[in-house]
């Protein structure tokens, strides 16, 4: 059977290259770079170069990363570790509402716990309005988050613009760039933001690992005692293999990302136009062009249930997603869409395709040649969609 990954958004294969480069520092360089005899000090080499490949990539210096085990803990580590150094200056903290859970969740856990948040609403496409966030801040706003780009609908937040507000009226910034790394440009001095959280999986790097960017001058307080890795601000044994991977892999996406976003783009336009003219009642979510990622696609079919066409789909060998990687086992409308003011029932019934670099032309012929098969039978199951076509037929 034909298989076609399309939930790039929810992880991504490792590189070979990659793969190939951390067995070396699993079986044969596995000095702790802690230590300081030889093999101490080769992995210590190699993870400061790692250190220097991901500053790169966007735009930091080596000193401003800190490695962890991935993008919810570095959302984690920006939130807790700010707030709890800045809090004698204030406590009022601002997010979206379409921020990823591991935003979202931590800053609720904060408001739950003496700090008043603010969550800005979105408009119909995903978009955080930047007149909405001068409003909001007040004289004791700390700290803003807001994401670069949505994992569910790809939609690109006007991260610069926000960012000048930000600074200016002192509010620490920090952005989710997890989904925008590797498909768009990422760089903390052009989107005036002053922290930032990646995550490796998502590049073609391994799990497990991640980075926050903190700007110089930017007080953290710990989240992990211990040994006093990462200057004290990340304690614990380094994933050396799994950094040094994730350095490799930010060079490799360097490299490629360009000329990859322009083929991506239009694999994304082909099955976004295929999907609309071959199903009806479909409902495209997020912005179309350039205010949306290269690689997403979303939308909401009516009259069917998201979780049974993936099912479908996946008995075909087509893997895609009906929401977040974390809330697609759960039957619950994903936060996001209901925040774009679309309703439950709709919201049911949403599909994203995240396309990446295995993907070809043909992967996409073969979802827009089995998806509206799917569709059509599902929806004979459906009384509503029955009560729809006889009025359709009625008006003829
Ligand atoms: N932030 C966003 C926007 C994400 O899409 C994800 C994962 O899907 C995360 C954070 C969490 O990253 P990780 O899986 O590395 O913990």
């Amino acid at each position: 059977m034909r298989k076609v990954y399309l939930d790039h958004s929810a992880t991504t294969p490792v590189d070979p290259e990659v793969a190939s480069l951390m067995m070396t520092y699993y079986t044969e360089k596995y000095g702790n770079p802690s230590s300081i005899h030889s093999f101490g000090q080769e992995a210590k080499q190699a993870l400061e170069e790692a250190r220097r490949q991901v500053a790169d990539f966007i735009g930091a210096k080596s000193e401003e990363i800190i490695f962890t085990s991935g993008g919810t803990e570095a959302d984690n580590l920006a939130i807790i570790g700010v707030t709890k150094a800045y809090q004698k200056k204030g406590k009022h903290l601002i997010t979206s509402a379409v921020e990823h859970h591991a935003v979202l969740e931590t800053l609720e856990y904060l408001a739950k716990n003496g700090f008043d948040l603010t969550i800005l609403p979105v408009d119909e496409n995903g978009r955080v309005s930047v007149e909405d966030v001068k409003k909001a801040i007040r004289p004791d706003t700390i700290f803003m988050s807001i994401m670069h780009a949505n994992n569910e609908v790809g939609t690109i937040q006007p991260i610069a613009e926000i960012g000048r507000i930000a600074r200016e009226r002192g509010v620490i910034f920090h952005v989710d760039a997890v989904q925008s790394l590797g498909k768009i440009p990422v760089n903390v001095d052009a989107m005036n933001v002053d922290m930032l959280t990646i995550s490796s999986h998502k590049i073609y790097g391994p799990k497990g690992v991640g980075a926050l960017y903190v700007r110089k001058g930017i007080r953290l307080a710990p989240r992990a005692h211990g040994g006093g890795q990462e200057k004290k601000r990340r304690s614990g044994t380094e994933n050396t293999p799994g950094i040094i991977g994730f350095g490799r892999a930010c060079e490799l996406s360097q490299e490629r990302m360009a000329e990859e976003a322009l083929r991506l783009e239009k694999l994304r336009d082909r099955l976004l136009h295929g999907i609309t003219e071959r199903i009806d009642h479909v409902k495209v979510n997020g912005p179309r062009g350039s205010e949306r990622l290269p690689n997403n696609v979303n939308v909401s079919i009516q009259f069917v249930e998201g979780e049974s066409l993936l099912l479908s789909l996946d008995m075909l060998g087509i893997a895609a997603s009906s929401g977040s990687a974390c809330t697609s086992g759960s039957l619950d409308p994903s936060h996001v869409l209901l925040a774009m003011g679309m309703p439950h029932e709709i919201a049911h019934g949403s599909l994203r395709f995240s396309l990446g670099r295995q993907n070809t032309q043909e992967d996409v012929d073969y979802v827009l040649d089995q998806l509206p098969k799917i569709v059509e039978r599902l929806r004979m199951m459906s009384p509503l969609y029955d009560q729809v076509k006889q009025r359709t037929l009625k008006a003829l």
